[in-house]
């Protein structure tokens, strides 16, 4: 194990430990539920619209380290964005994710991921990919 991915380790657990943007979003405008059943993961996901811009979100749920610290990063990173900003930086995360796609090239295009890249090493995990876009799903429906 590299250093950066024993970093990434620690990050997730952390997030896992003490979720950012955890329990019920007062004046939410979107609730939506999303459920892993391969993992047993549940989340339960707020967002408050400001026309097309994601005002707030939070999410609250039971699952396992990846889907928890997934669904807390992922709250932090679409705070702010549109509803395309979003979508595209799903898009991006669900290639890192599965190995697909140039995630954090130089040169790519799209939103960046920033600290979402702690989750690469998932694409090594392939039974744990649907822990991580778990989140990402809800949010996209
Ligand atoms: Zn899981």
């Amino acid at each position: 194990m590299s250093d950066s991915s024993a970093l990434y380790q620690e990050i997730l657990l952390d997030h896992n430990r003490r979720p950012r943007n955890y329990g019920p979003l007062v004046n939410a405008t979107r609730v939506e539920r999303g459920v892993n059943p391969l993992c047993g993961d549940e989340l339960t996901l707020w967002l408050r619209m400001d026309g097309d811009v994601i005002a707030d979100a939070h999410f609250e749920g039971s699952g396992c380290a990846i889907s928890r610290a997934s669904a807390s990063m992922m709250t932090g990173a679409v705070k702010g964005k549109t509803r395309a900003e979003a979508e595209a930086l799903m898009e991006r995360f669900r290639g890192l994710v599965t190995g697909h796609g140039d995630a954090g090239g130089a040169g790519a295009a799209g939103e960046p991921l920033g600290g979402l890249k702690v989750f690469a090493g998932v694409a090594r995990l392939p039974q744990r990919v649907k822990c991580a876009v778990l989140a990402w799903h809800t949010l996209h429906s």
